[in-house]
């Protein structure tokens, strides 16, 4: 992915390899609900607020778990006890919900429905002006990872997925709706920013994306049932209709018309 856009700051800054630790243990999953956008909490840390949980420096994996904004939010408001997410640290829910997992249901080739278009085996989805916004892909054949970079009108940069690992503005966090609905639905809305995404995996292997209000150098991203457009102008019109198989990029589009 470019590295032209800084990352947002974030709550706390948990080391990448202790991040892949916590979601590999989680299946890739909130240990509560099974949502695949996840943040990390240190739930040893009780009685502890505010900035005084920014500048935690030591991180221990084995009091650490991996948990959706919301499930956070109720741990730092106190909704949550530190024992229950130890126990669920210990049966995750796509562990014991395996088929509510946001996962494909077999390690078997699966499709991916943007706008009109179907592809098979392609990570890169959208990419416009050579940025990735969307990417997903597969960890141990079933659990869908995905990448998602939601850009606002101003073209900044407003909140991150990153292998399914979340970050947005820490002040602006109450702007942010996600929410993991049943089968195998994740809807994330802005309301503020007009923004919405939807990814839902349908009939065990097809995965389908939906977007309104996505953003890049200031043009409106929507991905409807049958179309890509950047500002109202359809892309990726030319490869609608087939099974792309292998694909380098999705579907690629440009800001900028010559
Ligand atoms: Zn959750």
């Amino acid at each position: 992915m470019a590295e032209m856009h800084y990352p947002l700051k974030r709550r706390m800054v948990v080391p990448e390899a202790i991040q892949n630790q916590l979601k590999r243990e989680a299946h890739y999953g909130c240990v509560i609900c099974g949502c695949p956008v996840l943040e990390f909490i240190d739930f040893s840390r009780t009685g502890i607020q505010g900035d005084e949980l920014k500048r935690q420096k030591v991180f221990l994996p084995e009091n650490m778990v991996a948990v959706c904004p919301s499930h956070n939010n109720k741990f730092q408001i106190g909704e949550l006890e530190s024992a229950f997410l130890s126990t669920s640290k210990n049966t995750p829910f796509n562990r014991v919900h395996d088929d509510l997992a946001f996962a494909t249901t077999t390690p078997n080739e699966f499709t991916i429905s943007l706008g009109g278009c179907t592809f098979v085996n392609t990570s890169r989805l959208l990419v416009v002006d050579d940025f990735d916004l969307i990417s997903v892909k597969r960890m141990d054949q079933r659990f869908l990872v995905m990448d998602m970079n939601f850009f606002n009108r101003n073209n900044q940069l407003v909140g991150i997925i990153l292998e399914n690992s979340w970050s947005s503005e820490r002040s602006k966090i109450g702007d942010w709706d996600i929410e993991y609905l049943r089968p195998k639905r994740l809807v994330i809305e802005n309301k503020r920013e007009n923004m919405s995404f939807e990814a839902r995996i349908e009939n065990g292997n097809d995965l389908r994306i939906l977007a309104d209000g996505l953003r890049y150098n200031s043009q409106k991203i929507q991905i409807t049932q049958n179309e890509v457009l950047l500002d109202d102008r359809e892309v990726g019109a030319d490869i609608k209709g087939t099974v792309l198989t292998n694909y380098d990029v999705g579907i690629k589009a440009e800001t900028t018309i010559f």
